[in-house]
């Protein structure tokens, strides 16, 4: 997207946006989606700017069906230097299908704020996640690969409610000695508030300085968008985002999709902070996804459309 408009670029801020749409956006359809499809969507991806994708995750295919492809879906990546492509494991076992594919530049290790979820998540207690996490990252720096984290419901657990974050800090803490590109704070059923945001994120980035955080937030109460502002100002430089706002995690009732892509990049572009995504090449990604999901999807800026274009002619 071109910014011709604003000429300030030595103060111009950067983010970084990491697009999940083919893993955290499909991963809850029920309706299986071709690999093609899958590919397709990754292709678009990229022509609308993304240089990281989450493109599968190498989990047990009883679990969560709709990733059973991913060796597939590895096998059919295009070849672009310029790209990362990066695949979520929650195990040793998954790390190393990852790494067998030849394709995934970054594995993503999850751990979870509360033992309920990581047990129901990934069937280990939070501790033994934030190890699974250590043991991964370093798996994927020994096989010339890089890796990364998300805390998984690190602004509140479907299960135990409020999460402590002390114990956030203390697992991202922990999570950094592994020597990871960046850790994430993930709001996986979307109760987080741009306050609450605000602060977990200031206090983690200290924590983990120089360490990036990339945040990962879910519009299931309509704070999506807010998060992700509170997030920016606090110091996250790296944000997840789903194209369409597709999006769920099979084991967290209730949860919706990730804040659109879409949105996102409408809101930081027209605040003055570069994504380098394009617009338009996501609204119509976005309007491809919704005919091939033959559902609306649930994006805002894709309904409306980008900031109005000049037109003289235009009547009433
Ligand atoms: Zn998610």
């Amino acid at each position: 997207m071109t910014n011709t408009s604003r000429s300030d670029a030595t103060t111009k801020k950067t983010i970084e946006m990491v697009e999940v749409s083919p893993r955290d956006g499909l991963q809850n359809e029920q309706r299986a989606i071709a690999t093609h499809d899958k590919l397709a969507l990754i292709e678009r991806a990229i022509a609308s700017g993304a240089r990281r994708i989450e493109v599968t995750s190498f989990v047990n295919p009883r679990a969560v069906p709709q990733m059973a492809d991913a060796e597939a879906v590895c096998a059919g990546l295009p070849g672009r230097g310029d790209v990362t492509y990066i695949g979520l494991v929650m195990n040793m076992r998954g790390a190393e299908r990852a790494i067998a594919t030849g394709r995934i530049d970054q594995l993503g290790a999850v751990a979870v704020g509360t033992d309920t979820f990581a047990m129901k998540n990934q069937g280990q207690t939070s501790d033994g996640s934030v190890e699974a996490c250590r043991n991964i990252i370093a798996r994927a720096k020994d096989a010339g690969l890089t890796g990364q984290a998300t805390i998984a419901a690190s602004f509140g657990c479907p299960f135990e409610g409020e999460v402590e974050e002390d114990r956030v800090i203390a697992m991202a803490t922990a999570i950094a000695e592994a020597g990871p590109v960046e850790i994430a704070l993930a709001d996986t059923i979307g109760v987080g508030n741009p306050a609450h945001v605000e602060r977990l994120v200031a206090r983690v980035r200290e924590a983990i300085d120089p360490l990036p955080v990339r945040v990962h937030f879910h519009n299931t109460r309509g704070t999506g968008l807010a998060n992700v502002w509170a997030a920016i100002s606090a110091g996250a430089s790296v944000v997840d985002a789903s194209i369409g706002g597709l999006g769920g995690c099979p084991f967290a009732p209730g949860a919706a999709g990730n804040v659109a892509t879409e949105d996102v990049t409408y809101m930081l572009e027209r605040a003055g902070i570069e994504t380098a995504l394009d617009l338009d090449t996501l609204i119509e990604t976005n309007r491809w996804l919704a005919d091939v999901m033959g559902k609306d999807l649930p994006a805002m800026v894709s309904k409306a459309g980008g900031f109005p274009k000049p037109n003289i002619s235009s009547t009433s």
